[in-house]
């Protein structure tokens, strides 16, 4: 019943993350609805992303040029980095304004069930930047999940023994949160995270 463009539109969209079938066919109708100029500018704009955003050379965020706006930043300590698993992880610390080191993304944390080793992630170029021997303390900022420790724990491994001083993002309870109803991993980690006042 409907056109083949549109079959072909729903079926793009409906690869997306997070979108399925009739998400995919809400938003291709939208697109159709719209003044062509969207879709051509949507269109051009898609084009544009993946021609000209790549991968930051140093710490594998995304920029335009050779180096990101944080790894070309002067102000920013190159003595501490900040290793997350993703983008979205590396854009959450960065809306805290509290961190004013630098970053080394992973892209992903190991994962033997799903074939990801340390070769598939950006650990050897995390070694090569440890070598300069500029950095002085790296922040594991995986998340806390079975991946996220177990790749914190194969980071500090690894990263002790060339002398950088290796820490772990505290975890515990959420701000707002209730320690009647933390789950018991939530409130074990929180105790031992505990600091001195
Ligand atoms: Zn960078």
């Amino acid at each position: 019943m409907t056109p083949d463009p549109l079959n072909r539109l729903v079926a793009q969209l409906a690869k997306l993350p997070g979108v399925g079938e009739k998400t995919a066919q809400r938003l291709a109708l939208h697109i159709l609805r719209s003044p062509p100029e969207y879709a051509r500018e949507l269109s051009a704009t898609i084009q544009e992303v993946v021609e000209k955003v790549k991968l930051c050379a140093n710490c594998f965020s995304l920029t335009e040029q050779e180096l990101c706006g944080i790894c070309r930043d002067e102000r920013r300590d190159e003595r501490v980095l900040c290793v997350v698993e993703g983008l979205p992880d590396l854009m959450a610390v960065e809306r805290t304004r509290e961190f004013k080191g630098r970053y080394h993304v992973l892209h992903g944390v190991l994962s033997p069930l799903e074939g990801i080793g340390p070769d598939q992630l950006r650990i050897k170029e995390l070694l090569a930047r440890l070598e300069s021997g500029r950095v002085e303390e790296v922040i594991v900022a995986t998340n806390p999940d079975v991946e996220g420790e177990a790749t914190s724990l194969y980071l500090t491994r690894l990263l002790k023994p060339m002398g950088v001083k290796v820490t772990r993002i505290a975890q515990g309870v959420p701000m707002g949160g209730d320690l009647e109803f933390a789950d018991q991993a939530t409130l074990a980690r929180a105790l031992s995270a505990r600091r001195e006042l």
